[in-house]
């Protein structure tokens, strides 16, 4: 059986252009599960690759399946590309997963062929038994579409993502990324981690984990490390044992946590730890300055305890980075101001602000309808601008923000995308 995998183009802001492109690895999970059942298997990124060479390669092969990661922002892209798929191999089966395949299943009816929801290495076991099932169901209607949920695998027992089936020179030194756990006990409002993975945290062993480094290592050269799981932290003493493993078999390699951790999630042991085993950056999700507001959300974190805790990553040589939100559920404008004051006392390496974005289907979702109004559902917009406004935050609002971000702290990252939400205001 060939099987292709798609990695859609994702539109990425400014400073995902600096990190530069990390390899696909819920995808990759994915490839090694089945080439490990024999299938032939192809990845496609196409954040690098035309998708007109994809056709191309589909039109002449006839792949049995198609598989593709959506996201929400990039939801219109794949859907003119399914289109174009059919076109090309209509015997083609098109499966679709990802975090917009969990949250919104119903956008993919008549357009997928299998909707694959949560994690996709178990139904990428029983794929023969699915495509029988769809055959089936294609015999009695034209048009149809079968939507499963993945089950949550033990990660530990998932195989290491197999890097060779990946083009390493599109990654650069991100061939290094690598994930040890999935899900998050916390439950913030805004966050999604939770209908993606669970609540559940789920964690590598920590001889797995230096299996994969050791693999990263010897086979790519990688002298870098990035663990880009949700919450890396979550068990101190996995973390502590990761680390003594690093320092035990010299592995020589630095690395760092781009993804955010939770300040209560570590002390000074454990910043000790890592700083000894090689991490030199990590960051922290703040997300934001009034304490009414990180209640609100669920965050749950203390802002002095935050101060603390920077100071003895720094202490110990670990660079720190900050993440924000601007316009997180419950927000006013005086109160987003906080931020501003706070970031200059917490003495932070790197700052990053992203827009708080209600994904379909979630409490932050839910929470929109009730206290505001959405300014458009059009996908392409997400993540980029404000989506939403509140009575009480509203877009003027949250430009002003942003206005305040360039002026106080020469935070330009947003200032371009954002202002497109002028051009929509002017349409509703
Ligand atoms: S924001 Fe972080 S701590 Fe909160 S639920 Fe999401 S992953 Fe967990």
């Amino acid at each position: 059986m060939l099987i292709y995998l798609v990695n859609p183009q994702v539109p990425r802001s400014r400073d995902e252009e600096k990190k530069g492109l990390y390899p696909p690895l819920g995808l990759l999970y994915i490839a090694t599960v089945l080439k490990e059942r024999g299938y032939e298997v192809k990845i496609y990124e196409l954040n690098v690759e035309s998708s007109n060479k994809l056709i191309h390669d589909v039109q002449r092969e006839q792949p049995d399946v198609v598989g593709i990661t959506v996201h929400t922002v990039s939801f219109p892209i794949v859907k003119s590309l399914i289109k174009e798929l059919r076109q090309s191999s209509p015997s083609t089966t098109i499966v679709c997963g990802g975090p917009h395949a969990t949250l919104c299943p119903e956008d993919f009816i008549n357009i997928a062929d299998i909707v694959v929801r949560g994690e996709g290495e178990e139904v990428a076991r029983d794929l023969p038994n699915l495509l029988h099932a769809i055959k089936e169901l294609k015999t009695r209607a034209m048009k149809t579409t079968l939507v499963v949920q993945g089950a949550s695998p033990n990660i530990d027992e998932l195989p290491i993502p197999d890097r060779a089936l990946l083009n390493t020179s599109y990654y650069g030194e991100n061939i290094g990324v690598l994930v040890t756990s999935r899900g998050c006990p916390f439950n913030c409002l805004f966050c999604c981690v939770r209908y993606l993975f669970s609540r559940a945290y789920r964690a590598r062993s920590p001889m797995k984990v230096l299996q994969e480094v050791l693999y990263l290592v010897d086979r790519f050269n990688v002298h870098r490390v990035k663990f880009v799981d949700d919450e890396f932290t979550v068990v101190r003493s996995r973390v502590r044992e990761i680390c003594q493993l690093l320092k035990e078999y010299g592995v020589g390699v630095t690395w760092s946590l781009p993804n955010g951790i939770r300040v209560d999630t570590v002390d000074e042991r454990l910043l000790r730890d890592m700083s000894e085993a090689g991490c030199d950056l990590v960051w922290f999700g703040i997300e934001s300055g009034s304490e009414r507001v990180l209640k609100y959300i669920r965050k749950g974190i203390d802002l002095e305890k935050a101060r603390g805790v920077i100071k003895i990553a720094k202490d110990y040589g670990i660079r720190v980075g900050g993440f924000f939100m601007i316009g997180a559920p419950g927000e006013t404008l005086d109160e987003f101001k906080k931020i501003i004051d706070l970031i200059p006392k917490l003495d932070l390496d790197y700052i990053h602000f992203s827009i708080a974005t209600p994904y379909p289907n979630t409490e932050f979702w839910n929470w929109v309808q009730v206290h505001g109004r959405f300014i458009t559902l059009d996908y392409q917009y997400f993540e980029k601008t404000f989506i939403f406004e509140t009575p009480d935050y509203t877009i003027r609002d949250r430009l002003r923000a942003v206005e305040l971000l360039e002026r106080e702290l020469g935070y330009y990252e947003l200032s371009d995308d954002v202002k497109i939400i002028e051009e929509l205001l002017t349409r509703t």
